[in-house]
């Protein structure tokens, strides 16, 4: 291998040459002229060479004659290549060779050793140069071998093109996850993963892109090599050559399938019944303002029934909860088959379900339809061997005769489900005016809850521990109301906080709860051990839109004297959905003040996570609904997993609600889950009794 900057005999001229002229003679010669070599020059005309040698021999006699005496080597280009004036020297058995450049100037002579001192000069440049290039390659190569190992031990997929898209490499995680071999994909265009999903304009876009800034990123269908289509999130880079041109593409991406399965799942979850497979309450809610909106264009007809189950509860009391759960299962099964498929059934919770049905032609279509559905219920259902006949009452509302918006017409159907069941009539009835019994119900309850809330008799707080699973080390305690009717004894939070909702009492309830909260919390912290017990307050949606409660809130933190994050605010999950803009506003405001956030009933609503995210909620609190059904029902262990998944994802921690049994409390440490609350480990109780049992032990299973 010849470099560029070899030498050449221009650059070996041996030093001991010394010019002369054609008369001179050697003993003429001055000693320090005596040089190996005599260049012969006649003024500027090179003549040829004597040896010092020969010249010795006829010291009298002049150059011009040993000249002639002597046979002249032929002289070399200044560019000659070493190797080649050596043989050179050594084909004539010359001493020296003449070297000249290209006008003919002689520039001097080299000889064997000239050359060689040369040669050996070069080697070892040569020799150093080897030693510089293999560290650099054996330097490459630990990058590369470092490179290769990140390229292949990463868990994202990794695709490299040229710059004409056609693939080169693809790494481990690209194969598992598309299922193509790197021979299988190599020279070919990574349209072989298109799934068909996007259009052209979508890939035009994209190399717009490319082109314009140098990458890509985004969420991609593509399609696996067995067919299946799968969500990516990819990210692709251009990398340029020295002149700037793309010189290789390199997409990461990673395969989002999973986040998008436990998304589907929690939509199923938001809309679907998980006991039943019917729609829920708030598909059913969604569905209804449609129904409304249509009719209300169109000027047509529809019908609201609410079904209720007589004495559901004996079967549960008598043959458990699992004959309970396959008695509805088979009762929603009938009423599906029994309506269209235009209208919808719904189950709302308990042995509640609710029938929309479409294009009504008159009012008087229910004295066909409703004894059609209460045959359907009555007929004898096989649950565990057991032949069961159930009752139903039904309650029906028409739109628009009985009311026009989606509010009125549920609350006029309960109305008249109330009074079928209370009539020893045929088990249904249709709304009429005047039936407004539980208005009139509403009514009393307010009255005597206002007066209630201006004495404070009858009203407190019972608390209820949550725990730790694994050690049932209590966590947490959270404050339920309880009201004492002075003539019908306890009623219901359930009950009465919507009456305290609905009506002007938002305000007055929600002062007597922070009150009475910081009262308890002062106690119960003198008689607590543990410094990081939270206490939680159900919240609401009234009392977010009240600046006046943040108020009462930081001022109670500020008299119990803790931190903000001890105090822990519970809003259900439907609440958090309703009416984005004020409660941004005052969750906004309850997270700046510091205090925790919890959503109750988690599971039971729209779950929209992406908003949930905003927030920064600490817990999530699983709807007991989930937790009933954990030891028979498949999908719902599934729906658990899944919530605790996409909890732990977005790091929040999980409470399970309504854990009554050991066999549930095994489940849930089955699956992960860490916090717990329910009647296996305690009741909710008075603030004194909280106390006598903190003074006991931990509370374990
Ligand atoms: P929640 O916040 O989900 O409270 C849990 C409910 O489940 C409580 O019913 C509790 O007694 C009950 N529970 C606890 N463990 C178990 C169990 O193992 N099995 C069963 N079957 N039930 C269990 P409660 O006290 O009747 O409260 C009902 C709902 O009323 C509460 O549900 C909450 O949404 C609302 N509520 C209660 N107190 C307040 C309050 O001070 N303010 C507001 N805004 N709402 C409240
Ligand atoms: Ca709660
Ligand atoms: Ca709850």
């Amino acid at each position: 291998m010849i470099h560029r900057d070899d030498p050449r005999v221009c650059d070996c001229l041996a030093n001991d040459c010394a010019r002369v002229g054609p008369e001179a003679r050697y003993c003429d010669l001055a000693p320090e002229k005596r040089a190996q070599v005599l260049a012969v020059f006649d003024n500027d005309r090179y003549l040829g060479v004597v040896l010092a040698r020969q010249a010795a021999l006829f010291p009298n006699r002049i150059f011009a004659d040993l000249l002639t005496a002597t046979r002249q080597p032929p002289a070399l280009a200044g560019d000659t290549p070493l190797e080649e004036a050596l043989a050179q020297l050594e084909h004539g058995r010359y001493d020296c060779l003449p070297v000249i450049d290209t006008q003919g100037r002689f520039l001097g002579v080299v000889s064997a050793s000239s050359l060689f001192r040369c040669l050996a000069q070069r080697e070892r440049v040569a020799r150093e140069r080897l030693a510089c290039a293999v560290q650099v390659l054996e330097e490459e190569l630990v990058h590369h071998r470092m490179a290769t190992a990140v390229f292949d031990t990463t868990s994202e997929g990794i695709m490299v093109t040229d710059a004409d898209a056609r693939i080169l490499y693809v790494n481990r995680a690209f194969v598992e996850t598309t299922g193509y071999t790197l021979e299988e994909v190599q020279g070919k265009s990574p349209h072989v993963l298109a799934s068909g999903r996007h259009d052209a304009e979508f890939y035009r876009a994209l190399w717009q892109q490319l082109k314009d800034t140098g990458h890509w990123s985004g969420e991609i269908w593509n399609r696996r090599k067995n067919g299946e289509i799968y969500p990516e999130y990819l990210h692709i880079d251009t990398i340029r050559d020295k002149e700037g041109r793309p010189y290789r593409y390199v997409g990461v991406f990673s395969d989002i399938s999973d986040d998008r399965l436990i998304q589907r799942q929690l939509y199923e979850l938001a809309f679907h019944d998980p006991l039943t497979g019917l729609a829920n309450r708030a598909l059913l809610r969604e569905r209804l303002a449609a129904a409304v909106g249509q009719a209300s264009r169109n000027g047509g007809r529809f019908a609201v029934v609410l079904l209720d189950l007589d004495r559901f509860k004996n079967v549960n009391d008598s043959l458990g909860h699992g004959a309970g759960d396959e008695l509805l299962k088979q009762v929603g099964r009938r009423l599906e088959d029994l309506v269209r498929e235009t209208d919808t059934v719904a189950r709302m919770g308990g042995d509640e379900f609710t029938l929309l049905l479409c294009e009504q032609p008159d009012t008087a279509s229910i004295k066909k339809i409703a004894p059609k559905i209460l045959d359907a219920v009555r007929r004898p259902i096989l649950v565990e061997g057991h032949e069961l006949r159930v009752e139903a009452s039904l309650g029906i509302a028409y739109f628009p005769e009985d009311g026009t918006d989606a509010e009125t017409l549920l609350r006029h159907a309960d109305t008249a489900l109330y009074h079928a069941k209370a009539a020893s009539g045929p088990g249904w009835a249709r709304y009429e005016a005047g039936m407004g019994r539980r208005a009139k119900e509403n009514l009393e309850l307010e009255t005597a809850l206002r007066a209630a809330l201006e004495s404070g008799a009858g009203l407190h707080l019972a608390w209820q521990p949550q725990v730790r699973l694994a050690d049932g080390r209590i966590t947490g305690v959270e404050a339920l109301a309880r009201w004492i009717h002075p003539q019908l004894g306890p009623i219901s939070p359930a009950r009465f906080i919507p009456v305290v909702e609905q009506t002007g009492l938002a305000p007055a309830f929600g002062s007597w709860l922070i009150e009475t909260f910081i009262a308890d919390a002062e106690r119960l912290l003198a008689a607590l051990s543990d410094e990081h017990v939270r206490f939680a307050l159900n919240v609401s949606p009234h009392n977010l839109h009240d600046d006046r409660f943040l108020r009462l809130l930081t001022d109670a933190l500020r008299h119990l004297e803790i931190l903000p994050d001890r105090i822990e605010v519970e809003l259900t999950e439907s609440s958090l959905m309703e009416d984005e803009g004020t409660q941004t506003h005052m969750l906004r405001a309850l997270r700046d003040a510091g205090f925790g956030l919890a959503v109750d009933d988690f599971g039971s609503g729209y779950s929209n996570l992406a908003y949930l995210m905003r927030f920064a909620v600490d817990r999530l609190k699983i709807d007991m609904q989930f937790i009933a059904g954990l030891e028979h029902s498949a999908a719902n262990r599934r729906l658990v997993e899944a919530m605790l998944r996409m909890a732990d994802s977005l790091q929040m921690e999980v409470v399970a609600e309504g854990v009554e049994r050991e066999s549930q409390r095994q489940i849930l440490l089955e699956l992960g889950c860490q916090f717990a609350q329910g009647y296996l480990f305690a009741q909710p109780m008075a603030a004194d009794e909280l106390i006598r049992h903190l003074r006991g032990q931990a509370l374990t299973a």
